[in-house]
């Protein structure tokens, strides 16, 4: 089994916490970043995924899942690479690069997909550009408006 170079996770926890400062100033969502490495996963996931490996036609499934009573705790099973995954503060799962990343790229992977995730969680536009009502987009290492290609902030330095 290949190792996971510790720096990778280390750079990617640093990407992480920029854009954790930002949620945390501007939302009343809580709970803690962090970058882990998992060398297994439920049997489920790996159904799935070894079923979408050898799927032919139609490449589809659902994602809804119906659990009756008290969830169960499902086998785990290895993964063939371990994987890094940042749980980020109770809003989304991320599975991250296993190579080194550039910390400016690594901000921008993770702020836009955060930012959807936010999003979806609290049914409103985050990060709001200040001149108008909509949602900030990435852009480099600044969130900016979406019209006026103007920068709100860096991200990492949101203010409310
Ligand atoms: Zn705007």
């Amino acid at each position: 089994m290949n190792e996971v170079d510790p720096e990778v996770v280390r750079r990617w926890q640093e990407c992480a916490d920029l854009v954790a400062a930002d949620v945390a100033r501007t939302t009343d969502l809580t709970g803690a970043w962090r970058v882990e490495v998992r060398d297994d996963e439920d049997a489920l996931s790996a159904d799935l995924r070894a079923g979408t490996r050898h799927a032919r036609g139609p490449a589809y499934r659902s994602h809804l899942r119906i659990t009756f009573g008290a969830p169960r705790e499902r086998p785990r099973v290895p993964l063939l690479r371990p994987e890094i995954w940042l749980v980020a503060g109770g809003v989304a799962e991320i599975l991250l690069s296993p190579d080194v990343v550039e910390i400016a790229d690594g901000v921008r992977e993770i702020a836009a997909k955060v930012q959807h995730e936010v999003i979806d969680e609290l049914w409103t536009a985050w990060p709001v550009c200040p001149g108008h009502a909509h949602p900030a987009e990435v852009g480099g290492s600044e969130w900016m408006c979406p019209t006026s290609r103007s920068p709100i902030a860096e991200i990492g330095r949101l203010s409310r």
